[in-house]
């Protein structure tokens, strides 16, 4: 499959993009976890994107474009692939449009996942994340704690809270979210490609996707 997900931080594109890669191995592709990677790692790239990461803020459209254009045409990416995180603006929309016109995809569906502002914000606050960038499992200390406190169940690694998980930077980012990225919800209805899913469980969100599908 090939799908968008949309949503504001914490409404669970992860984890459904996750779920996802189950069903029928399509890749997810997560810009926050490859820019995380590429801060960690120290490369030309994490330097341009940490301080605007670390404020809450969105790295220009440019170095995301210069991203995902390499990595639309990757190999892996022909069984399907589902896009975490990204587009974040209309202007990463529209260019994300003319790429996919120029490589002759077309995507199943934009999937808007929508979670009701207190559910967010508890679950940011108590989220925590493998430091790992090649694993970044997702724990939750009140509802998904690690098995041995502060370490990683799959690879080992620390679990900590990331930089921009503070009360500031996540106001910040749900500000950002309304103002930047909301805006692509009528977009895709426009395109005709949007399914909206009220649902606060990731297992809701995939039944929807499924029937969309007819999977
Ligand atoms: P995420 O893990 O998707 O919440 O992304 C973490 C941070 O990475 C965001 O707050 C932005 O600073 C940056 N980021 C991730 N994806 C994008 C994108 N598509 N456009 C701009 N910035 C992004």
């Amino acid at each position: 499959m090939k799908l968008i997900l949309l949503g504001a931080p914490g409404a669970g594109k992860g984890t459904v993009a996750k779920m996802l890669t189950a069903l029928d191995g399509s890749v997810q592709i997560s810009t926050g976890d490859i820019l995380r990677g590429a801060v960690k790692a120290g490369t030309e790239l994490g330097k341009q994107a940490q301080d605007y990461m670390n404020r809450g803020d969105l790295v220009p459209d440019e170095l995301i474009m210069g991203i995902m254009g390499k990595r639309l045409q990757e190999p892996d990416c022909e069984q399907g692939f589902l896009l975490d995180g990204f587009p974040r603006t209309i202007p990463q929309a529209e260019a994300l449009k003319d790429m996919l016109g120029e490589l002759s995809i077309t995507l199943d569906v934009a999937v808007n996942i929508d979670v009701p502002r207190d559910v967010i914000l508890d679950r940011l606050t108590t989220r925590r994340t493998c430091s790992n960038s090649d694993c970044q499992e997702i724990y939750n200390v009140k509802t998904k704690a690690p098995k041995q406190e502060g370490v990683c169940d799959k690879c080992g690694s620390p679990v900590i809270q990331r930089d921009d998980e503070t009360e500031e930077a996540i106001s910040k980012r749900l500000d950002t979210y309304n103002e930047k990225t909301a805006p692509l919800v009528n977009f895709y209805e426009k395109e005709g490609m949007l399914l909206s899913v009220s649902a606060i469980s990731s297992d809701d969100v995939i039944a929807a996707i499924k029937e969309r599908l007819g999977s």
